[in-house]
């Protein structure tokens, strides 16, 4: 039955959205922002508890007279497929009417929310540091009641309700503006819905797209969760080489091209990190991607691009003692200076980008957002709604207050800025410590272009007890060196996309994120040392090595 016309109801709403003068968050003068004037005009229901969002209406350009995405209907689940969505979520379209009384949804009222207000102080641009902040950071206050009081877009009696699958309007506008800013997609129907960060977003997206026996293409060393978490779906992993620059396109082409189906059905999604890859660090470059997504067109590959490193792509290393060169200049030379994405690339929409918050802003926030075709995000939403529900109001409304009532897409893009340069000045630093800890006859690594991990290859053919004993055990052994020394690293086995092919390689994964310089250095000296013990190489004394060997007392061979 179709729900009476609304406008025949006397009615109260419960959050009444109806006398809220908006304010244009992009023409307030405290808010200075490029963007601010080119935002689109939106309905005042778009606001409101649980408002159903679409966000080609938050695309500032028109996308029209670009291609429309591929259908995936021949690679997607039946249970992708069959998902209808939450009936009671479709029933919140109602609440924006004006004049509606719901007594529809199970919304609890915000009168019983215990919470009044909120504050949280952060940097004020572009004064970013810790004591800059502690000193001179803003407090941003968000009531229960502001939207309803014309205060804010976004408030706590909206925020700390329900909401759509896809999350709130307000946090998905900025992300899809961010989105079109930084990638101008190059079809016509592309979408953004929140996720609950892209651990989640795997989850959800081999759901859709894989049935047991399938097979997931991925680097060969790979994030292990997305290992673990195919496993359980029944879908193995199966790893394509890689080199300094990640995935090599030529290997995927090869592999796929001959393809033997007696190892099972031939992949058709490939889940890829193509900056800062984690555990390798690697970064693949524009052309590589461009050859990547080549190969992906050629075997209608569906490609998983998962990017929470992307925006900590740093200066690139001028080299021991050199400092990098200067920071850009401005947004748009820092724009530019990006390697471009997969998603930027997508003729087709047969990319599903995954971008989280966890890496840039903070991983507890569990927020982060998908890009893909109408069709796609609709499947990813309409699982959502009857899954997660909609990511935490609570973390959307914090993010909100700081990235577009705070900082503006001007602020985030100079908070980004920031961030590139800490993480270049402390890849800088392990790599110094490198040159002059590690034994470099054994060890050897590429300098990180972006992300938080620098991986170090070992020459294990070189341990003196090679091959007496096997890599497996060498790895271990040097592991264990490393802790007892006092330098926790991870071991480069746990990230083998496949466990089950041969490996001839030895890694060891070591982060510059979590600590600051000083103990970096003295990690990487320790490990150093433990390498050199395991090695039987001279150990150092006050950073130079002295004339003792180690536990072998040997020679590498
Ligand atoms: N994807 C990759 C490649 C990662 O390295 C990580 C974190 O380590 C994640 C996803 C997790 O992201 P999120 O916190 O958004 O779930």
């Amino acid at each position: 039955m179709s729900p009476p016309p609304p406008a025949a109801i006397e009615v109260e709403a419960v959050t009444d959205t109806t006398a809220v003068t908006i304010p244009d968050p992009f023409t307030a003068p405290f808010k200075p922002n490029e963007l601010y004037g080119r935002r689109r005009k939106t309905e005042k229901s778009q606001w409101g508890v649980a408002a159903p969002v679409n966000t080609a209406n938050f695309q500032l350009q028109k996308h029209d007279h670009k291609p429309v995405a591929k259908r995936w209907d021949h690679r997607m689940t039946h249970e992708a497929l069959s998902r209808e969505g939450a009936s009671l979520k479709k029933a919140a379209k109602y609440l924006g009417l004006p004049g509606m009384i719901s007594l529809g949804g199970g919304l609890p009222s915000s009168e019983y929310f215990p919470f009044e207000s909120l504050s949280v102080k952060v940097p004020t641009p572009p004064h970013f540091s810790e004591p800059a902040t502690a000193a001179s950071g803003t407090t941003l206050h968000a009531g229960k009641h502001d939207l309803a009081n014309g205060r804010a877009l976004y408030d706590i009696s909206t925020a700390f309700n329900y909401a759509q699958g896809t999350g709130s309007a307000q946090l998905l506008r900025f992300v899809t503006e961010h989105t079109e800013l930084v990638h101008n997609p190059p079809y016509a129907d592309w979408r953004t819905t929140l996720s609950i960060g892209s651990t989640s977003a795997l989850d959800m997206a081999l759901r859709m797209f894989t049935h047991r026996g399938d097979i997931l293409l991925s680097e060969e060393y790979t994030f292990a969760t997305a290992v673990e978490t195919a496993a359980p779906l029944g879908v193995r992993v199966v790893g394509v080489p890689m080199d300094a620059e990640g995935l090599v396109p030529a290997a995927l082409d090869a592999l796929l091209s001959a393809w033997d189906d007696a190892r099972g059905p031939k992949p058709f999604l490939l889940y890829t990190v193509p900056t800062g890859q984690n555990p390798t660090g690697a970064t693949q470059g524009a052309a590589r991607r461009r050859a990547l997504y080549a190969v992906a067109r050629k075997h209608d590959l569906f490609v998983l691009e998962d990017e929470p490193y992307y925006f900590l792509q740093m200066q690139p290393y001028a080299g021991p003692g050199t400092p990098p060169p200067p920071p850009p200049a401005s947004h748009a030379e820092f724009l530019a200076s990006l390697v471009p994405s997969l998603l930027s690339m997508d003729v087709d929409g047969r990319v599903m980008r995954l971008d989280s918050f966890s890496k840039v802003v903070s991983p507890g926030a569990r927020i982060g957002w998908v890009t893909a075709s109408e069709q796609v995000v609709r499947a990813y939403a309409r699982h959502a709604d009857v899954s997660t529900q909609s990511p935490c109001g609570m973390s959307q409304l914090v993010l909100w207050k700081l990235l577009d009532e705070h900082w503006g897409h001007a602020g985030y893009l100079d908070w980004l800025i920031h961030i590139r340069l800490e993480y270049t000045r402390r890849r800088d630093v392990i790599l110094q410590a490198c040159e002059r800890f590690l034994p470099k006859e054994v060890v050897s690594w590429e300098p990180p272009m972006a992300g938080m991990f620098h991986w170090l290859r070992i020459a294990f053919t070189k341990h003196p007890d090679y091959p007496a004993k096997s890599i497996q055990e060498l790895e271990e052994e040097i592991w264990l060196a490393g802790i007892e020394a006092g330098a926790l690293v991870m071991r480069g086995s746990w990230f083998y996309a496949d466990k089950t092919a041969p490996h001839d390689t030895m890694f060891f994964r070591a982060t510059y994120a979590a600590v600051p310089s000083e103990k970096l250095q003295e990690a990487i000296r320790r490990f150093g040392d433990a390498v050199r013990v395991s090695f039987g190489l001279k150990k150092m004394e006050n950073g130079v090595e002295n004339g003792d060997a180690g536990k072998n007392g040997s020679e590498v061979k």
